[in-house]
């Protein structure tokens, strides 16, 4: 279980976006307490990575005691690359400009330690040609974050949200997942469901994705400690 930081009024100490202001509404100890007494679930947290923003990140965490969690790049600036309401493509200088600058943030995600895995690891792509997209080879803008991400040990999340985005393909595309993997990355598993019928959705494209890159293991988490369990045991 990784709830959106967002949600919870405590995330206001790290950011105040109006968007967070609007969202801030549970108390993340109830959700912590909820999470370990009522589920058999492990507990997590997404957050988001706020550049200048890493001690009030290290604080939240810290206060609830997860088994792992999630970093992930959803704004650059006030602006967000996967959501209409604060669109930075309407503004962005180029393409290029705002996958350099996605690519940059998370591999600041990645250095800073915080978290134990990478959602979503091209997120940027998510409006595919719905939106403008860079031309060529896109590996030069993954470069920064895998070094980033080969330094760090963090792993990295395989989601099939993407799926169910216009983009309609797993993140990370399989380019930016066969780099990580030549790095030594950890791979995560995930379907970031928003709801009970997406547990699990897409998990056969994954798993075909992953064998065909040669990965036999998942990373796990609990109380932050990383384990890799074999696929299918
Ligand atoms: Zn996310």
């Amino acid at each position: 279980m990784s709830e959106h930081v967002y949600r919870f009024k405590q995330a206001l100490a790290i950011w105040d976006h109006e968007y967070w202001r609007e969202n801030a509404i549970d108390d993340i100890d109830a959700y912590c307490e909820f999470v370990r007494e009522q589920t058999d679930l492990r507990l997590g947290l997404e957050v988001d990575f706020v550049p200048g923003r890493e001690d009030r990140i290290a604080n939240l965490i810290e206060r609830c005691e997860l088994d792992y969690v999630i970093g992930s790049v959803h704004f650059i600036g006030e602006l967000a690359v996967d959501f209409e309401l604060y669109d930075i493509w309407e503004r962005a200088r180029s393409a290029e400009d705002v996958w350099r600058r996605y690519f940059e943030l998370l591999a600041g995600a990645a250095r800073s330690g915080l978290f134990d895995i990478l959602a979503h690891p091209d997120l940027v792509k998510i409006w595919g040609r719905a939106r403008p997209l860079p031309d060529g080879d896109l590996r030069r803008y993954y470069e920064p974050a895998i070094e980033a991400i080969a330094e760090s040990g963090v792993a990295v999340e395989v989601s099939t949200a993407g799926l169910r985005k216009p983009v309609g393909e797993i993140y990370p595309a399989p380019a930016f997942l066969e780099f990580a993997i030549e790095a030594g990355a950890a791979i995560a598993l995930s379907s970031a469901p928003h709801g009970p019928e997406q547990i699990g959705y897409g998990y056969d494209r994954a798993l075909e994705l992953l064998d065909s890159l040669g990965v036999r293991e998942l990373a796990t988490l609990e109380r932050r400690t990383r384990r890799l369990e074999p696929i299918g045991a």
